[in-house]
């Protein structure tokens, strides 16, 4: 293969060359048309149509032809296109026939097609579009996948973007309907899952761009929906336990990947059952040291330790970077939940008792003791 003939198929040109042999091969020839390979029409549902159409006036737009106004070789080609994406469709074919015998431009023929075949559908769809929207059946978005739950997420918006803007609202609005038809279950995963995105995430989404903004909600939610299913598949083969999600209690089943007795994402238990658990098991000094520097994780951790009567964990005294991070971590949940984090408070308490700097394992075990932790 000559190296010219790699270079146009490396470059995936659309239309083949019959002379690859030419170091400078002319502009393609437009009457190559025939070879162009296009999705054919499809008019099954409004939206399919209004699909059809865009990747229509795009491919125009890639291959260069002029919907109006091109030479007279171009608005032959588009002629050409038109026939051939309609090709499979009888009705359509027909009509254009019956209309324009031999005559009529491509842009004339485009026109009939959008205005008979395209606009009708999506007039009809549209007669009524707070109708469609006040009888939407809610249960379709959770009723199965996250991923179901966000093309199901497309069609309501799909739905709402056709109200009129009277009554159209904002993103805000619309989610918080949503959640509210989510049901309590739901939302405490939702809870869950946010907790996993601060532990794990990269600190782009937070609940104010969640209430807000459709994508990160249809990601966080789809996440919610997941973790809840992996809940009731994991409650099916262990029918003893209670109907539970948000309790956090020994051996209660854990997120998949997490460790099965803390389900804590990063917790050393879960790469090996040698490993001590960090709620569970011994904490080292050199273990609650990393801890300082795994923020979000150690939130879980101090608050699985709390909600379970463990002693909390005697940390070093944080480098004033690491002393920084824990409060605009503490900011951050404050703000994210509306209301201060509990976990986080036990540290917070902590800081009140003794707001010196220079606090000591001794004040420590000392506070531990007051607060009847140890
Ligand atoms: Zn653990």
């Amino acid at each position: 293969m000559n190296e010219m003939r790699k270079l146009m198929l490396q470059q995936g040109a659309l239309m083949k060359t019959t002379r690859p042999e030419l170091p400078e091969s002319p502009p393609p020839k437009l009457n190559d048309i025939s070879r162009i390979q296009l999705i054919e029409i499809d008019i099954s549902s409004a939206r399919a149509a209004q699909n059809s159409m865009y990747l229509f006036h795009s491919l125009m737009k890639q291959l260069k032809i002029p919907l109006d106004g091109g030479t007279s070789a171009q608005n032959t080609d588009l002629s050409l296109l038109i026939d051939k994406w309609c090709a499979k469709k009888p009705d359509i074919i027909t009509s254009l026939r019956n209309t324009f015998m031999d005559g009529g431009t491509g842009a004339q023929r485009l026109r009939h097609i959008d205005r008979n075949f395209i606009q009708p559908k999506v007039a009809k769809r549209d007669t009524d579009p707070e109708g469609a929207v006040a009888t939407y059946d809610y249960s379709r978005l959770f009723s199965d996948t996250g991923m179901e739950f966000t093309a199901e997420l497309l069609n309501l918006r799909e739905l709402i973007s056709r109200l009129p803007a009277e009554v159209k609202a904002s993103a805000k609005y619309w989610i918080k309907r949503i959640k509210k038809k989510a049901g309590t279950e739901l939302l405490n995963n939702l809870d869950r899952a946010m907790r996993e995105e601060e532990e794990e995430g990269d600190g782009s989404i937070d609940m104010a761009s969640v209430n807000t903004d459709w994508t990160d909600f249809a990601y966080m939610m789809a996440k919610a929906i997941d973790i809840k299913k992996q809940y009731d598949s994991a409650k099916e083969f262990d029918t003893n336990q209670p109907p539970k999600i948000a309790a956090h209690t020994q051996g209660q089943v854990s997120r998949p990947g997490n460790c099965t007795k803390c389900d804590g994402s990063l917790c050393p238990y879960r790469l090996s059952q040698e490993n001590e658990c960090d709620v569970y098991g011994n904490m080292t000094m050199s273990r609650a040291a990393e801890l300082m520097n795994k923020i979000g994780y150690k939130y879980h951790v101090d608050k699985m330790r709390r909600n379970n009567g463990r002693q909390m964990i005697n940390y070093p005294h944080p480098t004033s970077a690491q002393k920084e991070a824990l409060e605009s971590y503490e900011r951050h949940l404050q703000a994210k939940w509306g209301r201060p984090p509990k976990a986080v408070n036990a540290h917070a308490e902590r800081d009140d008792a003794d707001p010196q700097q220079g606090r000591g394992k001794c004040d420590m075990l000392k506070l531990q003791k007051e607060l009847g932790l140890n």
